[in-house]
Order: C-alpha cells, then sequence, then structure tokens
C-alpha cells in the first residue's frame, strides 16, 4: 500500500482502491487492504453506507447504529420513495392478495414460465400509462437499461450518450460492443456535433438520456434533443426511472411533459422508486419491445419480478391516476425546500426538483457536512467523486410527498448549520462521537 501511496488506515477509499487494482493490485491484496480501511471508517462512526432500516423508507424512519448500540429515529432525505406509496394501504393490499395467490416469487424467466396475470396487467398498465402500444418488465432498472442498451445496439452501431446518464446506461452501451461517444450534459448543440461526426451512418445510432437527472435533479431538454436526433436519424431513448410519476400530464413522465410520445423511439423506466416495488421497465411500439423481450439478456437470462412484485406496481400506476394529490404535495416540497435552501446561499441546481444537489465542492466538507447531519438525526446521501467530478461533491436530497412542513423546516436549520461549519476538512481530523 504505501509502495503504491496509500495511507491504510485513514483515508483508503474506493477511489484509492480503483486506482490501486489499476496499478495491479490483485483481487486478495485489495479486499484485504479496503477492509481494512473500512474497519478504521466504522470504528471512527465514518461509514454511513449500508445503513439499516428498521421501518419503511417514508419521511420518517427508525436508523440502525450498530455503534451505539441502537437505532435513530432520523428525517429521511434519502429515498426514491418520491409518491410515499411504499406504505399505501392499496399498495400493500395489492401485494399481499397476489402474495396468497401467486405465491413469493415468480420461479422461472420471463421468456419461459416467469409471467402471471397479474405481471402481463403490469405491462398493459405501464404501456397504457405511458401512451405507447407495449412494455416489457425486467428484474430492475439496472437490468433494464443493460439488457435494451445491449439488444437494441451491436458492434456496427454508435451510442452517445448524456455525460451525466446513469451507469446502467452505460454499462449496457459497453456491453452491447458499439462505438460508445459522450455528449456534454443537456447540450444538444454539442450532441448535434457528437452526431455530425459519424462516419458510419449505416447503422443502428442510438441516443440515451434521463429525463430527470439523478444526481442533478434537472430535466433533459426533450424537445431541443429530438430534434438533433431526427435530423440524423438516429434513435432517443429515455430513462424515466425519476421522472415517472413526478411530472407530466398525470405524472406519466418527462416525454409525456414534452408531448413527445409520438416521437421518443425507447422509454425505460424503475418500478423502484414512484412506483413503490422494485424492477425495471422498457416501453415503445409493438415491434421493438417484442423484439427485446426476445434478445435483451437481462430479462432472458433472469427470474421475473415476483406476481406481488408486479401487483404493488400495478396498484401504484392506479393511486397515481386516483391521487393526483399527492404529485402536488411533492412538489409543494420540492419548491418550498429549493427556495430555502437557495435563500441560505447554497448551489442548489437549476430549480425546483424531487432530487437536489447541495454542491459542497470537496471530499473532507461533504464528509464533515454529512456526519454532521446523521449527528442531528438528518439521513441524507453523500455523494463523492467518481460518482460526480471532482470539484462538485454533493449532498443528494431526496424529497417524498409524505415528509411534513415540520420535517423539512428541521432539516433545513440542521443543513444550515452543517454548511456554516463546514470549511474543508482532512478525514482523519473528523472523528464522530455518538
Ligand atoms: N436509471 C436511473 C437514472 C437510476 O437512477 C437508477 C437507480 N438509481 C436506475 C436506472 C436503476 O434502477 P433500479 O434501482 O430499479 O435498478
Amino acid at each position: 500500500a504505501q509502495e503504491l501511496g496509500i495511507e491504510v488506515g485513514d483515508n483508503v477509499a474506493l477511489v484509492d482502491i480503483f486506482k490501486a487494482r489499476e496499478k495491479g493490485l490483485n483481487f486478495r491484496q485489495a479486499s484485504t487492504l479496503f477492509s481494512t480501511g473500512l474497519a478504521v471508517y466504522e470504528e471512527r462512526g465514518h461509514n454511513l453506507y449500508r445503513r439499516q432500516l428498521q421501518g419503511p423508507s417514508d419521511a420518517m424512519a427508525k436508523v440502525d447504529y450498530p455503534r451505539e448500540d441502537g437505532t435513530r429515529e432520523m428525517v429521511i432525505l434519502a429515498s426514491n420513495n418520491y409518491l410515499g406509496l411504499t406504505t399505501h394501504p392499496k399498495v400493500i393490499q395489492a401485494a399481499c392478495d397476489a402474495a396468497q395467490t401467486y405465491g413469493t416469487g415468480a420461479g422461472s424467466s420471463p421468456l419461459l414460465v416467469g409471467t402471471f396475470p397479474v405481471t402481463a396487467e403490469l405491462e398493459r398498465k405501464l404501456a397504457h400509462f405511458k401512451g405507447v402500444d407495449e412494455a416489457c418488465v425486467f428484474s430492475s432498472g439496472y437490468g433494464a437499461n443493460v439488457g435494451v442498451m445491449s439488444s437494441v445496439c451491436g458492434k456496427n452501431d454508435l451510442v452517445v450518450v448524456d455525460r451525466l446518464a446513469h451507469a446502467s446506461i452505460l454499462d449496457g452501451a459497453k456491453l452491447s460492443g458499439a462505438n460508445v461517444r459522450v455528449f456534454r450534459h443537456n447540450d444538444a448543440k454539442h450532441l448535434d456535433r457528437v452526431l455530425s461526426r459519424r462516419t458510419n451512418t449505416s447503422g443502428t445510432t442510438l441516443v440515451a438520456v434521463e429525463g430527470i437527472y439523478s444526481m442533478d435533479g434537472d430535466m433533459a431538454p426533450l424537445d431541443e434533443l429530438i430534434e438533433v436526433t431526427k435530423k440524423h436519424g438516429a434513435m432517443l431513448l429515455v430513462d424515466e426511472a425519476h421522472s415517472t410519476g413526478v411530472v407530466g400530464p398525470d405524472g406519466s413522465g418527462a416525454v409525456a411533459h414534452y408531448g413527445l410520445t409520438k416521437d421518443v423511439d425507447l422509454i425505460v423506466g424503475t418500478l423502484s422508486k414512484s412506483l413503490a416495488a422494485s424492477g425495471g421497465f422498457v416501453c415503445g411500439d409493438s415491434s421493438a419491445i417484442t423484439y427485446i423481450r426476445y434478445f435483451a439478456r437481462s430479462a432472458m437470462f433472469s427470474t421475473c419480478i415476483p406476481p406481488m412484485t408486479a401487483a404493488a406496481a400495478g396498484a401504484a400506476l392506479d393511486v397515481i391516476h386516483n391521487e393526483p394529490q399527492l404529485r402536488e404535495r411533492l412538489w409543494e416540497n420540492c419548491r418550498y425546500m429549493y427556495g430555502e435552501l437557495k435563500r441560505m446561499g447554497f448551489t442548489v441546481g437549476d430549480g425546483p426538483s424531487p432530487i437536489i444537489p447541495v454542491i459542497v465542492g470537496t471530499m473532507g466538507a461533504l464528509r464533515k457536512m454529512t456526519l454532521a447531519l446523521h449527528c442531528d438525526n438528518i439521513c441524507v446521501n453523500s455523494v463523492p467523486f467518481p460518482a460526480v467530478a471532482h470539484g462538485s461533491e454533493r449532498l443528494r436530497i431526496s424529497l417524498t410527498a409524505n415528509h411534513t412542513l415540520d420535517q423539512l423546516e428541521r432539516a433545513l436549520q440542521c443543513i444550515e448549520a452543517a454548511g456554516k461549519d463546514a470549511g474543508p476538512a482532512k478525514m482523519s481530523e473528523i472523528v464522530v462521537t455518538p
């Protein structure tokens, strides 16, 4: 470790391990080094990852703190359960009924005998919700992107992704064997330049973006992007993981918000955020979806989502339609939180959104601020490099319809105080006492 310039027992982070492996450290050496570093983190109370919730992932929850031999009641600003539907009685009832009827697991891949009437009904509901022909479920949103990207594209093709696109889009693009290019975040002019440089125009060209970006909370300018993709005869895929249930008519997403349902080729989504379950989906025209059903390896070689999960997501879609006030409450919370953080002088991205980045800018300040907030029982995600660029290290705040004004006021007071205290600090100087 010393030869590689790593301070063992102080600052052994994922980044150091990546670097060390590039320099030749093997798995056994890397895992020993990493677990030694992690144990020191644990000892100092620095490890805020892999915390267990002792109840539903909602606005408030009990979080396990084994170092303190107990749990803490925290305001959760770290859940993607945007509409709070994981505890909605109708969603829970639908899951219980399906478990009674079909048991707890699907037992097989969707290509074989892993689907049930509730699974087919969910696919119909998803297609109807998004205003397209057909939908196909996957066992996760991650698997949906990997399976779709790698079945739609192959080695004669070109994939162009937004620089901030999710890891699953990039992983799928790499797996496809296609040529992969990146364009500047939300920059349609740059996308135009990248597409203009294509040499082989006979293959498939797929542009992949997100409806609402997972780390910045901003929306893609889909109206501008579709113009450019059409001009170049490229396909457009929009990942609506964070926009489903949140924007658009009836909460149907960013594509519908822009009125582009007929223009966008493929919409990918997840059942794990506003839809209160787990699993992923892709939807589009019938021939595209039929092809993906039979060629996406992550659908073919992975067991289908459990029928109770399909039933829960289907019920969540009904609630989204029948209770628009949930979306209104979510947006009230977004506007309030965004406005207050901005007034306090934080750098918080482009506008109100259920995902608000609070840019802190250095690793030391980020750790200090996150730890202080956890000590104040505010559970917030810390997003360091390499998940985001150096200098844009941030707290990632996510909001739900169930947050009360009281909870948000308390969180804001703590964030303001933590922000004042957090100068750039060396990790080794921070020790948290319970
Ligand atoms: N796409 C985006 C934009 C995401 O943020 C995520 C998850 N955070 C996924 C896909 C993967 O979804 P899942 O968690 O359901 O695998």
